[in-house]
């Protein structure tokens, strides 16, 4: 992004902000859903091919205003049909946004964060620490981008039609430009996505839970990863200061919100950590009867990781026994391993190779 000094980015405001903005010049509220079509919709960002907007306001909003997307910096793309991006986040870091595409549907995973404070003792997002919070137009810049990126499916529709927030970073810690971002995801004006579609996923900002229920209540997934709090505070340290029985009533409270409504429970497979059947028929004393679904991620490893990965066999055996009491539960397909796009855990390395680049190029202007 290269934003021009003085002038606003309308990249990311929300559809009540846009409004509130054409009112202070003067305008009619409508002049934002004429604006979010143009850049959500048709994908054009320079207000001058905006021929719906009078050219009086197309000049004004050129001399006071932008739509400044974010550049990725790179591309890669898997055998198997995922595509990976990086964007440059600043001090030599970048975030993530990887496109998953499955019959049916395109599933985009973003970064909402750059890093993560949160520190899950899996994760290596966590294990970088926190740099800075994602701004809303970074964040609908990666859905913008994608769908500019990628071809139009069959149907005409774009190529996103689902947006998961698994990428790098915790969400409800980012929570005002996360709930913009999604608002853009789901409204008409813009991309229209249904809130079914729109996944944010947490490791269990309780206050912050109740409070999306209330603003946008899109899809909700947890990650749970342990089923006593004992193992929870050592793996997603934000248990020690919401306990899994808050949290879980955060969840149904959220799923009461909306009919027909599931949570998603996340939960990564450590071996000799996590899995065994012991812990399997502890998660189901949690969910047993709830709105609940369980999805299983099989460990990404990542360099000086203390994990590893449970066998495919432990995993399945681990699965068939929450299925044979009761509960929904599915295994999260490993995609674009050979890109390293496994989500929300690629960060570290990404940034350790930019690291290693701009370490490298200073040492060659040093020795030069
Ligand atoms: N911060 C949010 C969302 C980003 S992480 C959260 O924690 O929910 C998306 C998912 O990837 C989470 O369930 C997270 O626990 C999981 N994850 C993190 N590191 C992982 C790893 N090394 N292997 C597999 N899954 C991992
Ligand atoms: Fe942050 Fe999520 Fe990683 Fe935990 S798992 S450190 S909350 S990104």
């Amino acid at each position: 992004m290269q934003a021009t000094p003085g002038k606003q980015n309308l990249l990311g405001s929300p559809p009540d902000e846009l409004a509130a903005f054409f009112a202070g010049l003067g305008e009619k509220p409508f002049r934002a859903r004429q604006l979010l079509q143009w850049v959500y919709q048709r994908r054009v960002t320079e207000f001058e091919a905006m021929t719906d907007l009078s050219k009086r306001l197309r000049r004004e909003l050129a001399e006071t205003a932008e739509i400044d997307l974010p550049e990725p910096v790179s591309r890669h793309d898997s055998g198997d049909g995922t595509v990976k991006w990086l964007f440059a986040s600043g001090s030599g870091q970048a975030v993530e946004t990887v496109f998953i595409p499955e019959p049916g549907r395109g599933t985009l995973c973003i970064s909402s964060q750059v890093g993560c404070a949160l520190d899950c003792s899996f994760c290596a997002t966590g294990a970088q620490g926190f740099n800075r919070n994602l701004t809303a137009a970074e964040i609908v810049g990666q859905v913008w981008h994608a769908n500019q990126a990628l071809p139009a499916r069959r149907s005409g529709e774009p190529a996103v039609t689902n947006v998961v927030f698994m990428g790098m970073g915790e969400p409800l810690a980012n929570y005002r430009n996360v709930v913009a971002a999604t608002e853009l995801l789901i409204s008409d004006w813009a991309w229209g996505l249904s809130r079914r579609r729109v996944t944010i996923s947490t490791s269990g900002i309780v206050p912050n839970i109740d409070r999306l229920g209330d603003d946008c209540n899109v899809s909700l997934a947890v990650s749970l990863h342990a089923p006593n709090d004992g193992l929870r505070n050592e793996l997603v340290p934000i248990n020690r200061r919401h306990p899994i029985d808050e949290l879980l009533a955060a969840c149904w409270a959220y799923a009461a919100k909306h009919a027909n409504r599931f949570v998603t429970f996340e939960y990564v497979l450590l071996k000799n950590v996590n899995d065994t059947l012991a812990h399997a028929d502890e998660l189901v004393g949690l969910l047993a009867g709830k709105p609940a679904k369980v999805n299983l991620i099989p460990f990404n490893p990542f360099p000086n990781t203390r994990y590893e990965r449970s066998s495919a066999e432990t995993i399945r055996l681990f699965q068939a026994r929450l299925r044979a009491r009761g509960l929904v539960a599915t295994t999260r397909r490993t995609r674009g391993d050979d890109i390293d796009a496994a989500c929300g855990q690629l960060a570290g390395r990404v940034s350790d190779r930019i690291r290693v680049r701009l370490s490298e190029k200073r040492l060659r202007v040093a020795s030069a």
